[in-house]
């Protein structure tokens, strides 16, 4: 039976930290604030920002949303990036992303300072990620990476195999392992022979969005398995990409859904703003 990856705790842990940090800031006269951009009324949007205002409120850093409706146009959106980017007061800076079609979410994302952007997905920020320069790290692969440290899961000279090449978890993905002495293999829809791919890995991430798509025979004996999917079951329950009841009997480590890669998340945004106000005011 594997271990299981308790992101929940381990996101409760960072942010109880987090927020004597903020504590010590706030006595300085500093506090760390977030300031939050949704387009448009997508459901599963709301939730998670729902989900980071929570842990603002939590860690004590201030929380700004900004709520536009989905017919606003591109050069209003930039607008309101740029007097955001000017505002001395805000520390960080997200899109919560899908915006609707019809709005360029690259250029929105370019827009953004790069000394605000708490989700790393400006050009410059993945620049240097990639050049292994200290830069915001975007938080899913952030909170893979911090969940492999916490329970001392090796990496160096690990075979580490990401499933999923998105610009937000599998690239990014690749440059953490990378940095971490892994030796990377990505996969993507066009993969041949995935399960043979899969089945040598000692590490294997899945970000794909697709329930149960890890089945127990694509599994190394003994492996760790991270579950970074997101997705709805025939019932309507939340679950991952990995069919977890039976992986778990056969995985060294695993990450549960609900309550692993998630929460993490969320925790290591708390961390990039923090990380933010400190640079950005000394
Ligand atoms: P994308 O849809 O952007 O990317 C999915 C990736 O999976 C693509 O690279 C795609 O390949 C690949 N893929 C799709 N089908 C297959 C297949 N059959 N075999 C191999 N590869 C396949 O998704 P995201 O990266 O944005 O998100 C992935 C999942 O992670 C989703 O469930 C999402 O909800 C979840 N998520 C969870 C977060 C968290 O905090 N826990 C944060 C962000 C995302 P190709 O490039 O060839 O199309």
């Amino acid at each position: 039976m594997a271990i299981i990856i308790d992101g929940k705790a381990l996101a409760g842990k960072i942010r109880a930290n987090l927020k004597q940090e903020v504590d010590e800031l706030k006595e300085k006269g500093i506090c760390p604030k977030l300031a939050v951009i949704m387009v448009g009324n997508d459901k599963a949007s709301a939730i998670y920002v729902r989900n980071k205002s929570r842990a603002c409120q939590e860690v004590g850093v201030e929380f700004e949303e900004y709520l536009l409706p989905d017919n606003i146009q591109m050069n209003q959106l930039l607008e309101l990036i740029n007097s955001l980017n000017q505002n001395e007061n805000i520390d960080g800076i997200l899109l919560q992303s899908p915006i609707p079609n019809g709005l360029d979410i690259n250029l929105a994302f370019q827009a953004i300072s790069p000394t605000k952007d708490v989700d790393g997905f400006h050009p410059v920020n993945v620049g240097k990620l990639s050049l292994g320069q200290d830069t915001f790290v975007s938080c899913t692969p952030f909170g893979v990476m911090k969940m492999l440290e916490e329970y001392h899961i090796e990496t160096e000279g690990k075979r580490a195999v990401i499933l999923g090449r998105s610009n937000i978890v599998g690239k990014p993905l690749i440059q953490c392992m990378l940095a971490k002495n892994a030796t990377v293999t990505v996969c993507h829809s066009k993969t041949k022979d995935l399960k043979e791919i899969t089945k040598e890995a000692d590490i294997l991430i899945s970000a794909i969005g697709k329930a149960k798509f890890v089945t127990e025979d694509m599994v190394k004996e003994g492996a760790c398995v991270i579950d970074v999917g997101i997705n709805r079951s025939e019932e309507g329950k939340v679950v991952g990409d990995v069919d977890f009841e039976n992986v778990v009997k056969k995985a060294g480590y695993i990450t549960p859904v609900p309550g692993g890669v998630g929460p993490m998340t969320i925790a290591m945004l708390m961390n990039n703003v923090v990380k933010a106000a400190k640079r950005r005011r000394k």
